[in-house]
C-alpha cells in the first residue's frame, strides 16, 4: 500500500518537514494523491509519512503558482537578512486570566525561553537596528504584566510600533485602556471569536464574557484606538458567525481589520480533532454565504495576485505571499461592502493598495487617512500543525519572535519549540505538564462534534 501510494503520488515541490518521533528536521515533499496535498517527511531513523496539507488540490495548486521564491532564512543569530523582518512577537508574561482549551502554547509553564526585562528587551532589539519591526507584545495575557504601560511607553518612545495581544478582559476598564492609549499604545488585536457567549465557554473556558468583550470594544473606540478582531474559527462553534464579525467590524470605529484564524491541534489543541479541521476553501465558501455572495473566491484569488505582481515589482516583504496567509481588502460599510478588488481604482492605483497594506500592518498610521470609503482587511491565516509543518515555506513569513536574545521564525516556535519544551518539562517531572480538559460541560463527541452540555 505504502509502495502504491509512493508510484501513485505527483511531487510538487521539495521542502524541510518534522519528525514528530525523533523530533528532527528531515528533508520533506509536497505531493499529490488520493485527492489531496500531503506534506511527505522521510525520516531516515522513522520512515516515511504522509500528513494532509490540503484537501483542495486544485486551489493549493494554483496558489502555488504564485508564491514568492524563499527568502534568504533568517538564522537564529543571523540579522543579515532582517529587513525582512516585519513583525516581532515578545512575550512578556506567561500569566493569563483565560483557559482556553484550544491555547496555542498551553500558557504556564510553556512560554519557552526566559522572560526578558524591559532593559534587556531594549538591549536585544538594538542589534537587529536600522530595521524598527512592529513589536507585538503578547504571553500570556499581557495586560497581567503589571509595568505594561512603562514598557509601552519606553518602546514607542524608540520609535517603535507597538500592538497588543488582549483578551480584552482587563480593558473592560476604562482608565486602564485610557493609560495604554497615553502610553503610546495605538493598536490592540482583541480576541473576539464571536459574541455569542455558550460558544465564547466553550472557545476559552470562561462564562459569560460577551460583555466584557463588547465594553473593551467600546473603550478602545472611546480612546480612538485601532482594533484588529482576532478569530479564531472552530466548525464546531463560531464558524456560522464570520460574517457578523465582518459587518461588526464596519459598523465599530477603529476596526482595521478582521483575522480569521482556524482551530488547530496546537498547544492543548483539546477542541480540533482529525474530523473538524477546517481548510481555508471551506471558510471561504462559508464567508461567501454568510454575505450573501459579496465575498467570492475569485476576489481571493485576484488578491493574492495582485500581491505577488506588487511584490515582484517592488520586492517589498509587505507583500510577499506565502501558503498560510490570504488577505482580502473591503470597502463600503457594513449593508453594501464589497471586495476592494472589483474596485478598478484600487488596483489602478498601486499607492492606495501600498498605503492600505502598510495600515494594517503597521499599526495603523496616517495613510490610511486618503481612503475616500471605510476600509476594512479581512484574513485567513492557516497555522500548521507539527507533522504537517513545510518548515521552508514557514520562512516565508516576516513574522519572527523574540527569545533569549535571537529572532526565531514565528511557526517553528509555536510548532516545533514549545511541544518540544512540553515534552522537556513533562520528562522532568514524570509526569503530565499540565492536567488539561475542556470546561465543565463542554463534550466532545466520538464523531468529531464538540457540545455544550445545558
Ligand atoms: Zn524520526
Amino acid at each position: 500500500m505504502g509502495l502504491l501510494r509512493t508510484l501513485l503520488s505527483k511531487s510538487i515541490t521539495d521542502t524541510t518537514g518534522w519528525c514528530e518521533d525523533c523530533a528532527q528536521l528531515v528533508p520533506a515533499q509536497i505531493v499529490e494523491h488520493s485527492g489531496a496535498i500531503w506534506l511527505r517527511r522521510q525520516c531516515p531513523v522513522h520512515g516515511q509519512h504522509d500528513a494532509k496539507q490540503s484537501k483542495h488540490p486544485k486551489h493549493f495548486r494554483l496558489m502555488e503558482s504564485m508564491l514568492e521564491p524563499l527568502p534568504p532564512p533568517i538564522l537564529e543569530h543571523d540579522i543579515a537578512h532582517a529587513k525582512h523582518l516585519r513583525g516581532l512577537f515578545i512575550d512578556v508574561t506567561e500569566s493569563c486570566n483565560m483557559r482556553c482549551p484550544n491555547c496555542l502554547i498551553d500558557a504556564k509553564g510553556m512560554v519557552s525561553g526566559k522572560m526578558p526585562s524591559l532593559d534587556e528587551t531594549i538591549e536585544q532589539l538594538k542589534a537587529i537596528l536600522p530595521y524598527k519591526p512592529v513589536l507585538y507584545l503578547t504571553g500570556g495575557e499581557p495586560t497581567l504584566l503589571s509595568d505594561l504601560p512603562k514598557w509601552i511607553s519606553r518602546l514607542t518612545g524608540l520609535g517603535y510600533d507597538v500592538k497588543l495581544l488582549s483578551n480584552g478582559i482587563k480593558l473592560k476598564d476604562f482608565d486602564y485602556v485610557k493609560m495604554l492609549y497615553n502610553s503610546g499604545c495605538r493598536w490592540v488585536l482583541l480576541q473576539t471569536d464571536t459574541m455569542d457567549d455558550e460558544s465564547l465557554y466553550a472557545l476559552r473556558g470562561v462564562k459569560n464574557t460577551s460583555e466584557i468583550r463588547q465594553q473593551a470594544i467600546d473603550n478602545l473606540v472611546r480612546v480612538g484606538m485601532n482594533i484588529d478582531l482576532a478569530c479564531m474559527v472552530d466548525s464546531n462553534f463560531n464558524m456560522t458567525d464570520m460574517g457578523q464579525l465582518i459587518r461588526m467590524g464596519f459598523d465599530t470605529p477603529g476596526v482595521r481589520h478582521v483575522s480569521l484564524m482556524p482551530s488547530r491541534r496546537l498547544g492543548r489543541g483539546l477542541l480540533t480533532t482529525d474530523d473538524n479541521l477546517l481548510d481555508e476553501i471551506e471558510m471561504i465558501a462559508a464567508i461567501d454565504e454568510q454575505t450573501s455572495g459579496r465575498i467570492k473566491y475569485r476576489d481571493w484569488v485576484m488578491f493574492f495576485a495582485a500581491m505577488h505582481a506588487i511584490h515582484r515589482l517592488t520586492n517589498d516583504p509587505d507583500f510577499a505571499t506565502r501558503r498560510c496567509f490570504l488577505p482580502l481588502p473591503l470597502l463600503g460599510d457594513s449593508k453594501s461592502f464589497h471586495p476592494a478588488t472589483r474596485v478598478s481604482g484600487f488596483l489602478k492605483n498601486p499607492r492606495n493598495l501600498r498605503a492600505f497594506m502598510k495600515m494594517a500592518s503597521r499599526g495603523g498610521r496616517a495613510e490610511a487617512a486618503s481612503w475616500s470609503e471605510r476600509s476594512l482587511l479581512i484574513s485567513i491565516e492557516t497555522f500548521r500543525e507539527p507533522q504537517s509543518i513545510d518548515v521552508q515555506d514557514a520562512a516565508r513569513c516576516s513574522r519572527y519572535y523574540l527569545v533569549d536574545g535571537k529572532v526565531q521564525m514565528a511557526c517553528h516556535r509555536n510548532v516545533i519549540d514549545r511541544p518540544l519544551k512540553r515534552a522537556e518539562r513533562e520528562k522532568k517531572l514524570g509526569r503530565p505538564a499540565k492536567p488539561v480538559r475542556l470546561p465543565a460541560g463542554v463534550l466532545l463527541k466520538g464523531d468529531g462534534r464538540v457540545t455544550v452540555e445545558g
